[in-house]
């Protein structure tokens, strides 16, 4: 049996061509990725923490101190009996019992975007 070679020749050349166009976009891309990873992993680390905004649109509170999502300074509220044990939450951010607090929060979203913050999810 004998294979028409020239043809294979071609054939095998284009592929290898396609593949290696093919493995330079994907690598540029990885390489990219990775550097997002990393940027990504630094700040996760930093927060211990992550939604990756810094507002907690869930909860209408700055992440940092969203007593709901953030167990660190929910303790630390816990701590200073600062703490709406009905709700589950830290009582200064517990906008059940005070809805007033709400306001408070989104005036801090507000000078920092110069918008309302959406609205909170669960209440
Ligand atoms: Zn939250
Ligand atoms: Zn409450």
């Amino acid at each position: 049996m004998r294979i028409s070679s020239p043809k294979v020749v071609i054939t095998s050349a284009l592929l290898m061509a396609a593949l290696f166009t093919v493995g330079c976009g994907k690598d540029t891309k990885t390489a990219e990725a990775d550097k997002a990873n990393v940027a990504d992993q630094a700040e996760s680390a930093k927060t211990d923490h992550q939604h990756g905004e810094w507002w907690c649109a869930e909860h209408g509170i700055p992440e940092e101190t969203c007593g709901q999502c953030n167990a660190k300074f929910a303790a630390e509220c816990q701590k200073k009996g600062d703490w709406c044990e009905m709700h589950d939450r830290p009582d200064s951010q517990c906008f059940v019992c005070h809805p007033e607090f709400k306001a408070k929060f989104a005036a801090q979203y507000k000078a920092k975007y110069g918008k309302e913050p959406p609205p909170i999810e669960d209440e």
